[in-house]
């Protein structure tokens, strides 16, 4: 399999050298030559293959430069019961006749991230090992939460990498900077910046483009690169957890081989959600995909009317994984579904760039419609989604789950649709204890808790274990305190790597 970017036609290159080198140089984003369908018998077999065969399965058709052995290794590497705290890596929770949860929360940091951060580093590491540039790869983030500590376990002690993730002093929860800076491993380094996320972000955008530090480093056997979510090295491992639910699905007698199932996907940067789309076009019998957002409903809006437009007001909501304004992965779909077409790809990318909005004509737009089904859902119907969850099924919800759960209520009631429908849930409850709190016992409830006591009332309340990565934060040590400014950025990654 082959690989070129969605904005031009250039030489295709192998997934090690898309996965190596992250964004295309012409700022498209990679995509496969084609797209592999697997028959209706294949995808039964899988239901009696554990998640690292399925997984190995899916991966060989898009990976076909990594031997079986290497792609046998990065997965086995990934998805132990080590780093997973369930046997079946991502589990189905039924929730009455025809709803499913499916679990992607069980890995080491409690998100869904760590689906894809935990083989990231081994499919990055082999990567370059197969390019041949021979140096050691530094991963630098910066991150709003979920993802800094998610690729730090991904990548701590992975040999040949190192790690620096930058967090914005304003901007993560307690129990994100706590899970970051008590990071053990010998290759990993954290700080915060003054201000807030697009400050870290644009700092370490400005290391990354800056050429005469990126000769330094490489004088020093360094290379830079990204587990950015626009690398497809994160999103082909996505699609696997979607062939793995239809298949335990049909194992368990929920479904026949062949009948069609909805997913519905909370969604910020439209990563998660394009698996599911690649999973489909593989031949995965799925109806409609439900694109859930929350109050910043920009996709909500372009799946319905054909505009994509990022002229609006910002809001910090509950679920904060999904506060996005720009969707990069949506170019990947908006290039399939528009044929390959990159010259169209191209126009709408600068429009964006310049006027903030771009808008795809009625064909492409009725495509879409046939496909996806969009929704949003405020801070307020989050909390009763979860309230009410839970009073009739006695099933927690983190605030993203809900997200999804409401929307696909909306979408219910908009069409009637009795197909069965697998909501992706993409955070343990825990990790957004506060919110879960308040909305399962009200206000007073957490008033003057600290994070600890909030694990432990949630536990209480729910009956449900704490994940041991939480609770054991307590008595970690902190290993980190730097705090730098913006402009420090580049000094603090040099010390880190002692390089002058
Ligand atoms: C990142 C994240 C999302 C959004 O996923 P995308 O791939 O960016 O659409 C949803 N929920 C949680 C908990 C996340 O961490």
């Amino acid at each position: 399999m082959l690989y070129h970017s969605t904005r031009s036609k250039g030489v295709p290159i192998s997934s090690a050298e898309a996965i190596k080198t992250g964004l295309a140089q012409d700022g498209g984003l990679f995509v496969p030559e084609s797209i592999p369908v697997l028959s209706l018998a294949e995808i039964g077999s899988l239901a009696h293959q554990t998640y690292n065969e399925r997984a190995f399965h899916i991966l060989s058709y898009y990976l076909s430069d990594f031997s079986p052995a290497e792609l046998k290794e990065c997965v086995d590497k990934a998805y132990s019961r080590e780093k997973f705290e369930t046997e079946n890596i991502a589990p189905i929770y039924p929730l009455g006749k025809s709803t499913y949860f499916l679990e992607l929360w069980h890995g080491p940091t409690c998100a869904f991230k760590d689906m894809a951060l935990q083989i990231l580093p081994h499919l990055l590491t082999k990567s370059i090992q197969k390019c041949g540039s021979g140096k050691e790869c530094v991963i630098l983030v910066a991150t709003s939460g979920d993802t800094g500590k998610a690729a730090l376990e991904g990548f701590k002690d992975v040999e040949g990498t190192r790690i620096f993730v930058f967090y914005p002093e304003r901007g993560v929860s307690e129990i994100q900077k706590l899970q970051m800076i008590t990071q053990e491993g010998n290759n990993v380094g954290v700080a915060s910046v003054k201000g807030n996320f697009d400050d870290a972000q644009s700092g370490v955008k400005s290391i990354f483009t800056d050429a005469e530090y990126a000769q330094l480093l490489d004088a020093n056997g360094f290379i830079l690169s990204s587990a950015n979510s626009i690398n497809w090295g994160r999103l082909v491992p996505q699609i696997v957890y979607y062939f793995s639910a239809y298949a335990d699905l049909y194992k368990n007698g929920e479904i026949a081989l062949g009948e069609k199932i909805n997913f519905a996907v909370p969604t910020g940067n439209f990563g998660n959600i394009l698996a599911a789309y690649y999973a489909k076009r593989m031949g995965l019998p799925v109806a409609k995909l439900i694109c859930a957002s929350n109050e910043n409903n920009i996709l909500t809006d372009f799946l319905n009317t054909g505009v994509y437009d990022r002229n609006r007001k910002f809001y910090t909501t509950l679920s904060p994984s999904m506060d996005i304004l720009i969707s990069s992965n949506l170019e990947r779909l908006l290039f399939d579904v528009a044929g390959g077409d990159y010259m169209h790809i191209r126009a709408w990318m600068r429009e964006l760039a310049e006027t903030g909005k771009y808008r795809v004509p009625p064909m492409l737009l009725q495509k879409l419609k046939d496909i996806f089904w969009a929704g949003y859902c405020n801070d307020d119907m989050t909390k009763k989604t979860i309230k009410s969850v839970y009073n009739e099924y006695s099933y927690v919800m983190d605030t993203h789950t809900a997200v999804a759960k409401n929307v696909y209520a909306q979408y219910i009631e908009a069409t009637q649709d009795q197909t069965k429908t697998v909501i992706a849930s993409t955070a343990s409850p825990f990790k957004f204890n506060q919110s879960v709190l308040i909305a399962l016992d009200g206000v007073a409830s957490v008033a003057g808790k600290n994070e600890f006591e909030l694990l432990d009332q949630l536990a209480k309340l729910t009956q449900m274990r704490i994940p041991k990565s939480l609770s054991a934060l307590a008595s970690m040590p902190r290993l980190f305190n730097i705090t730098c400014e913006r402009t420090q950025m580049h000094q603090v990654v040099s010390e880190f790597l002692q390089v002058e």
